[in-house]
């Protein structure tokens, strides 16, 4: 006999739920309140378990917010330190100024060449806008 109105903790979540909904789960052989037999307590684990993974990958053992500046720092030093594209007036040609040693090349934007500056070997970024020239 079960009595409506009386609190039982379930065993699995260990929270007190209405006795009258407890029920018997196959899995944890024993009767368990209802949000442990719809199972949403087990869903729930595993999306903290899930969100607790996501967290450690986005943020390696040993990272601080020293390592989070230098980082920010780093891009964008990077974003300022890029080859310099303009139109060679009168032509589909480009010329493309190295930030790293300073010479100037010609790009071929359509067949994306050359991959690298010739002088100092540096990779030439993907030319994204070539008509705004
Ligand atoms: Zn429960
Ligand atoms: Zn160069």
């Amino acid at each position: 006999m079960v009595n409506v109105g009386v609190k039982a903790q379930c065993r699995v979540c260990g929270l007190l739920a209405p006795a009258d909904e407890f029920r018997l789960h196959y899995k944890f052989k024993q009767a368990v309140c209802a949000r442990c037999y719809s199972g949403r307590t087990e869903q729930e684990k595993q999306k903290e378990e899930l969100k607790k993974k996501k967290e450690e990958i986005a943020r390696p053992p040993g990272w601080d917010e020293v390592d989070e500046y230098l980082t920010k720092t780093s891009q964008q030093r990077r974003e300022e330190q890029q080859m310099q594209f303009s139109k060679i007036p009168g032509t589909d040609q480009v010329k493309c100024l190295c930030f790293h040693c300073k010479y100037s090349f010609k790009y071929d934007a359509l067949r994306k060449l050359p991959v690298n500056c010739p002088y100092c070997n540096t990779e030439v970024p993907r030319l994204r806008d070539f008509n705004s020239l």
